[in-house]
This record gives C-alpha cells, sequence and structure tokens, in this order.
C-alpha cells in the first residue's frame, strides 16, 4: 500500500504503523525496521509480537483487543526488543479511522515517548472481564483457565486452530493437542507458573486440525481481581513456526552430524590453532577409556604410548608448522591397556582470509597392517639369510616378454649391480663360452618343450675366474595365463672344485692300489714259482756234482735229476693254474637282470661322471631277459666301459659329452649291452692292440681294463667287441647268451690258487 501516507509514515523519525480493524499490523515504518533490525516483512502480521517483551505482551494484547473491540483510542505502553538485543519502553498512542457510516477501517499507532530502559508510569491492569471480552477478537489462539489449570474459554481461533469445539477441547487430552515431545517441559513450565504466580514462557508444538505440529511461543500470565488475587490464567499462543523452522532445520542438521562423527567408526577429533585439542568423538573416548574432560586440551597424551609421545609430539609441531595436510603413526592405549599402532591424518580448516582456524583430524587402527609388515619383513630378511647361506638365489622368467627377475643373493651370484636391469643377454653374457650350446639348448627347450629344468652350467665372471651353477626349474602357468620359468639357482663352485680335488685324490689312490695290488699279484706268482725253481737250481747242482766226483755217483745223480724234473713241473703247474685262473668259470653263477646290474653301475658312477660334466642317456630293452653269470663280473666290465667312454671324452669341448647305454635282445638270441660315446675314438690300428694286457694310450693307463673284461665275457660264453662311431667317438658292446633253464653250480677254487685269485680280483675290480 504505497500511499502518500505511507511515505509519510516511513520519514517519520519515530515508530508508527498502521493496522487492520481486526488489529492485524499492515504496515510498519521504516523507523520501527531499523530500531529493531529486522525486515518489514518480519515484523508485519504478527511478526511484531515476537519484539514485545514476553512480560508485556499479555497485557499489551488485551489493551490493543480492548481497544479494537471499543473502537476508542487509547494508549500501549511496553518494552521492545531494539537489534542491539535490549529492550526499551514505548508508549503508542493509538486511534481508529472510521468510515463515514462510523466503522473502523484502519487503526494508526505512533510512537510518542521513547523511554529508554525507565518503564513510564504504571498503567492499571486489564480487568478479568476486559479480557474475556477481547479475547474472541484475537488473531491467535487464547484460552482461559481457572487458577487450577482447568479450562474455562477458549477464544475463537483456538477452536479453529484446533479443529475442535469447546466441548471436545475441554475433554481433549494434553498430549492429543501438544507434541508428545514437548509435553512434559510446558506442563513443568505451567505448574510451576500455577505454584508461584508469576508468567510463563514456553516455546511448543501444538497440533492444527490437519495434524500438522506447528511451532507456538505459549505466554500465560495470571489475571487478578481487585483484591490482588489470581482469579484466573490467560494463555497466549504467538505463532512463531516460520521462524523455528530453519532454526529447527539447522539443528536437526547439527544433531545429524554430530551423531554421524560420535558413531563413525573411527576416532575423530579436532584441534585449535595452538594445538591443543578442542573436541574428540564418542569413538575416541570409548577407545582410550577416558572421558571429555580428562582428554580436553593435552590431557589425550595420557593415552599416547610413552616412547612415541615424543615423537608424536614434533610430527604435530611440524604439520603445524607447515600449514599442510599431514600423518604420522603412534600406539595409542585401548580402553584394556592394550597398546595399539593408529596413523593420525590431520587436515587445516581455513577461513575465507585463507587463514587456518581449525584442525579436523582422524586415527586409524594400523595394527594389523604393521604386524603383516613387520612379519613380511621378516620372511623376507629370513628368506635372503636363507638363500646367503646357501649361496642359492632363485629367478622368474617370463616367456612370453621375457622379463627375468633375480633375487638379492642371484644378482651376487652373478656379480651384477643392484640397479642393473637383467636381460636375457645379460645372463648369456656369463654364461662360460664352452657351455653357450648347453644354455642354447636349455633356452630353445624352455621355448618349444617347456620341461622342467636340472642341470649345471659355467658362468665366466667379469674377471676371468669361473664359477659351477647347478640351475633347477619349473615351468608354471601364470595368474594371466602367462608361461613363467621359476626356478633356483645355486652356486657349487667350492663343492665342485672340492669334488675335483675328492676325484683327483680318488683316481691316485685308485692307481696306487692297482699297482699295489699288481705287485701283490706278482709277489704271489713269484712266491709261488720261487720255491720250486730254487729246489730245480739246488738238485741241478747237486747233479752237476754227484757227476763230477771221482767215481761219479750215477744214481744220486738220476735221483737229484728226476727231483729237479719234479720241481721244474711244480713251477709249470704254478704257471698253469694262474693262466687257468683266467679262463676259469664264474665262481658265483645266478641269473641276473642286465637293465638292473647297469641301473646299479650309472648310480655308482653318477657323481664321477657329473664332475666329468658327462651327460648319460638310457635306452633299456623293457622286458629283456636274464643271462646267466657273476653279477659283480658282469658289472666290473660294464663299470669298465662307462669309465673308459668318460675318460675319451675328457678332451672333448666342441660337443656334448654324452654316453648312450642301451640294452637289447640280439639277431643270435643273446643279450646285449651297448656303450656309446661321443669321445676321441681310435685309429684302426688300435682296435687291434686294445684288447692286449697293459695296451694303453693314457699317461696313468694300465692297459688291463679290457683284457680282463674280455676273459670275464668270454667265462660268460659272449663276446665283448669294439667300433669306432661313423660321426665321433666309440661304441664297445658285449653280448652274452640268455640264461637257460639249467643253472650252472659254483665250482671252487683250488687251495693252492687262492691268493692268487683274490689278489686278481681286486686288481680287475679297479
Ligand atoms: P686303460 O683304460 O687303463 O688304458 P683299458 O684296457 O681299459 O686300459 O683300455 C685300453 C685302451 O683302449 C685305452 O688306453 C684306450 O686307448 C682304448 N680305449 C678303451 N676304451 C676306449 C674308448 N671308449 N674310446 C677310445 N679308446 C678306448
Amino acid at each position: 500500500m504505497e500511499t502518500e501516507l505511507t511515505r509519510i509514515f516511513d520519514a517519520l523519525p519515530v515508530i508508527a504503523w498502521i493496522a487492520l480493524p481486526d488489529g492485524h499490523a499492515d504496515f510498519i515504518n521504516r523507523c520501527w525496521c531499523d530500531l529493531a533490525g529486522r525486515g518489514t516483512e518480519e515484523i508485519s502480521g504478527q511478526g511484531w509480537m515476537a519484539l514485545v517483551h514476553p512480560d508485556d505482551l499479555p497485557a499489551m494484547l488485551a489493551s490493543w483487543h480492548a481497544m479494537v473491540a471499543s473502537g476508542k483510542p487509547g494508549e500501549l505502553r511496553v518494552r521492545m526488543r531494539h537489534g542491539d538485543g535490549n529492550h526499551h519502553w514505548h508508549l503508542f498512542r493509538v486511534g481508529p479511522l472510521k468510515n463515514a457510516s462510523g466503522h473502523v477501517t484502519r487503526w494508526y499507532g505512533m510512537d510518542t515517548g521513547t523511554g529508554g530502559r525507565q518503564q513510564p508510569a504504571e498503567s492499571s491492569p486489564a480487568s478479568e472481564l476486559d479480557a474475556l471480552l477481547t479475547i474472541d477478537a484475537m488473531p491467535l489462539p487464547v484460552a482461559i483457565t481457572a487458577p487450577s489449570g482447568e479450562v474455562r474459554r477458549v477464544n475463537r481461533h483456538a477452536l479453529h486452530y484446533f479443529g475442535r469445539s469447546f466441548e471436545q477441547l475441554k475433554r481433549s487430552k494434553a498430549s492429543e493437542v501438544v507434541h508428545p515431545e514437548d509435553l512434559p517441559y510446558i506442563i513443568s513450565a505451567q505448574s510451576k507458573a500455577y505454584e508461584t504466580g508469576s508468567t510463563y514462557n514456553v516455546q511448543s508444538r501444538h497440533r492444527r486440525s490437519d495434524g500438522v505440529y506447528r511451532w507456538f511461543n505459549v505466554v500465560g500470565m495470571p489475571l487478578r481481581d481487585a483484591q490482588g488475587h489470581i482469579s484466573c490464567w490467560m494463555h497466549l499462543l504467538i505463532d512463531i513456526d516460520d521462524q523455528r523452522r530453519p532454526e529447527e532445520a539447522l539443528r536437526t542438521t547439527e544433531r545429524k552430524l554430530r551423531s554421524i562423527i560420535h558413531t563413525i567408526p573411527a576416532l575423530v577429533w579436532s584441534a585449535r590453532i595452538d594445538g591443543s585439542v578442542e573436541f574428540f568423538n564418542q569413538h575416541y573416548l570409548d577407545y582410550v577409556g577416558l572421558s571429555a574432560e580428562q582428554v580436553a586440551d593435552w590431557g589425550w597424551k595420557a593415552a599416547v604410548h610413552p616412547d612415541d609421545l615424543d615423537g608424536l609430539a614434533d610430527s604435530w609441531q611440524l604439520i603445524m608448522a607447515s600449514q599442510a595436510p599431514g600423518e604420522t603413526e603412534a600406539r595409542l592405549r585401548r580402553f584394556d591397556g592394550e597398546y595399539r599402532w593408529f596413523l593420525f591424518r590431520v587436515n587445516p580448516l581455513r577461513n575465507e582470509a585463507g587463514h587456518i582456524i581449525k584442525w579436523y583430524g582422524i586415527s586409524i587402527d594400523i595394527d594389523d597392517r604393521k604386524r603383516t609388515e613387520e612379519q613380511l619383513r621378516r620372511s623376507e630378511a629370513f628368506l635372503a639369510e636363507g638363500q646367503r647361506i646357501s649361496m642359492t638365489g632363485s629367478f622368474s622368467w617370463c616367456l612370453d616378454d621375457n622379463e627375468v627377475m633375480l633375487s638379492d643373493e642371484l644378482y651376487r651370484i652373478f656379480g651384477f649391480d643392484h640397479d642393473t636391469t637383467v636381460t636375457l643377454d645379460r645372463i648369456a653374457g656369463r654364461i662360460h663360452p664352452d657351455d653357450a650350446t648347453l644354455h642354447a639348448d636349455k633356452k630353445s627347450d624352455a621355448r618349444e618343450v617347456g620341461s622342467d629344468h636340472d642341470y649345471e652350467i659355467r658362468l665366466r665372471m667379469p674377471d676371468g675366474s669361473v664359477k659351477h651353477v647347478h640351475v633347477v626349474s619349473h615351468c608354471a602357468q601364470g595368474r594371466d595365463g602367462q608361461r613363467e620359468y621359476i626356478g633356483a639357482i645355486q652356486d657349487v663352485t667350492q663343492r665342485r672344485a672340492s669334488e675335483e680335488t675328492l676325484g683327483a685324490l680318488r683316481s691316485e689312490l685308485a692307481r696306487m692300489a692297482k699297482i699295489n695290488s699288481l705287485g701283490a699279484l706278482t709277489a704271489s706268482i713269484a712266491h709261488e714259482v720261487n720255491q720250486p725253481l730254487s729246489g730245480v737250481i739246488t738238485n741241478a747242482s747237486t747233479c752237476l756234482r754227484m757227476l763230477a766226483a771221482d767215481p761219479p755217483n750215477i744214481e744220486g745223480a738220476i735221483e737229484t735229476a728226476r727231483r729237479a724234473i719234479r720241481d721244474g713241473h711244480r713251477a709249470s703247474d704254478v704257471i698253469t693254474r694262474v693262466r687257468a685262473l683266467f679262463s676259469r668259470k664264474s665262481s658265483n653263477t645266478e641269473r641276473v637282470n642286465l637293465n638292473d646290474a647297469t641301473k646299479e653301475v650309472i648310480a655308482l658312477s653318477q657323481s664321477t661322471l657329473k664332475a666329468s660334466r658327462v651327460t648319460l642317456k638310457t635306452d633299456f630293452c623293457q622286458d629283456i631277459p636274464p643271462v646267466t653269470g657273476d653279477r659283480v663280473q658282469l658289472q666290473q666290465v660294464i663299470l669298465n666301459l662307462l669309465l673308459n667312454a668318460s675318460e675319451a671324452m675328457n678332451g672333448v669341448d666342441d660337443r656334448p659329452r654324452e654316453i648312450l647305454v642301451r640294452t637289447e635282445v640280439d639277431e643270435d638270441a643273446r643279450v646285449r649291452l651297448t656303450v656309446q660315446d661321443s669321445g676321441v675314438g681310435f685309429e684302426s690300428e688300435g682296435l687291434g692292440k686294445m684288447f692286449e694286457t697293459f695296451y694303453t694310450t693314457k699317461s696313468s693307463g694300465m692297459g688291463i681294463g679290457l683284457s680282463i673284461s674280455q676273459s670275464i665275457i668270454e667265462r660268460h660264453q659272449g663276446t665283448l667287441r669294439a667300433q669306432a662311431n661313423n660321426g665321433p667317438g666309440a661304441t664297445f658292446w658285449f653280448a652274452i647268451p640268455r640264461a637257460g633253464s639249467d643253472m650252472r653250480t659254483t665250482t671252487s677254487d683250488s687251495d693252492a690258487t687262492a691268493p692268487l685269485l683274490r689278489a686278481a680280483r681286486v686288481a680287475g675290480s679297479l
């Protein structure tokens, strides 16, 4: 209603207002708005009531509505709240504007005496009658109750708001019209007021006819009779719902936020800019088992492990100085006394000017993670230590992308720097040139076949030294289907060196033993032959002496010549027996499975073959028939052939050192064993002499192995042969008849040849 009048009213330096005939405030001038520090909308309607001092409101409303009811001018004395929050006394003069027919069309009010904090002269209290007459005209719910609290009257506005008749309202329970949550509060305020006779003022929610609860400022005041006794109570319900809602919403949000912070399963806290803690959530307090008072400011330190306190305090100071988010770790004591590791993470909160006004922190339990990390670290340390002590490193090689990973120990074995990226080429560069073919073969085998590997190879280190390593690996399928070789490599250089020393010692020992045994054999023969020979010499000398006597003793000479002949025969017998030794039949005859006998020999000679880096392959006939013979002697032959084959490859470095052992049944139905090597082989003239006793082409050879072997095989009615291969190397084989149904029995040696036979066996077995 922008009229000339309102513009004038706005310009007035005092509070002025215009109300409708029913008392509803229609226009509030600028001076009032400025004084109250509120907008026009907030004060218009019934909003101004919130500015009136609650103690003055009932009386003022009573006077005002009495005025409206009578249509006569009057005065209103009230304390109004100003923008500074204080109440100031005002005296309003109010007058009606009537139309031609005498009806009031507007009310005008103006402040005629702002009295500051001082109360103007006491106005006479409104009488009960006045009040009763005027409450119906009031534009807000009003109830009159007896001093006991029993409802006497309610105005029309109240009936309309609650949607009930007066009788219904009287019968209604308080809980039907008041919000259950507010009921205890309002009841206690009223009972206290009834008891003391003083005004009460509460905020509560009341149920509208449509079921909606609205917030009201309920003001109750006693009305007294002429004697000053309370005759009744007037209860005014001033609707403040529109103001309360946003506040309520804010409070609800805050409440929710608080309950979230308290129930969040983490330890949450906030600190002031000086670092002292201002807030801990419930979870934190429950965890450390301390009260909010106990942990306030710096009290929280009590829950930190004494050993971690200084570190935590230092880190906290550093984070604050950096003015940036940060984190640190420390142990916190749980309510039950157990310390657990926590990660403290903190973020600053800044104001609009960018200054830090608070710190917000969260403490996360990382104890289990720490424990796992520690266990992992320890098991890694164990593994590394185990690898170092056993000089074994592990590796993985992905066949698809050729990515190679080595353990620390393997870096050491290969002599790679830790920051080197290891590639297949780098590894190949470390392989000894003589083993390059073996390495290449194993690599292509891995790619094409994917079989498990177990072999030894040499490395040549940058300083020229040679290392022997033992490689064991297995092809596995990775998670994403990639083929990967996982394996271990052991540095066996020291072991190899000791084995070589041991091997050299062993062969030296064998040579000495051979010589000794041969010596023993020779001594035995000499001893056996010497006796009859000296008999021959003695007898022959005696015979000569007898013939040279005068007269010659013919009879004696004949006798001594006979003795000489007898001794000569005796010597000849010894020689025959020694020869018979080499052509003697098997002494321990049994059924022998040549496959099994050969496997035992291979097992025995494995370490010798390995030391010579010889690869042995076998091709056994599965259903080989048994042979009859001396198992030990046959094994001596096999061992001799195997060692000869290995020795024939000693100088071979340009090709694999390979031996193939095969068993089969030959065209004559005999059982045949073949030993084929890739060694130096022999010339055709060698073939003729090889089986002769004492023929050898080796510096430390004895030249009796093949001759003894041949005599053993012949004794088994078999044949031993040699032939040069088409390619490099030689092939030796023997064939003996398969066992018949008859088993030959053991032939016992004569007592006289027993020592000779024993010596010959020892010599032959070496
Ligand atoms: P030794 O081994 O002590 O020399 P042997 O009687 O076992 O005595 O062998 C005699 C010779 O036969 C050897 O010195 C060697 O010249 C030759 N010989 C034996 N086996 C082989 C072989 N596999 N390849 C080439 N030559 C061989």
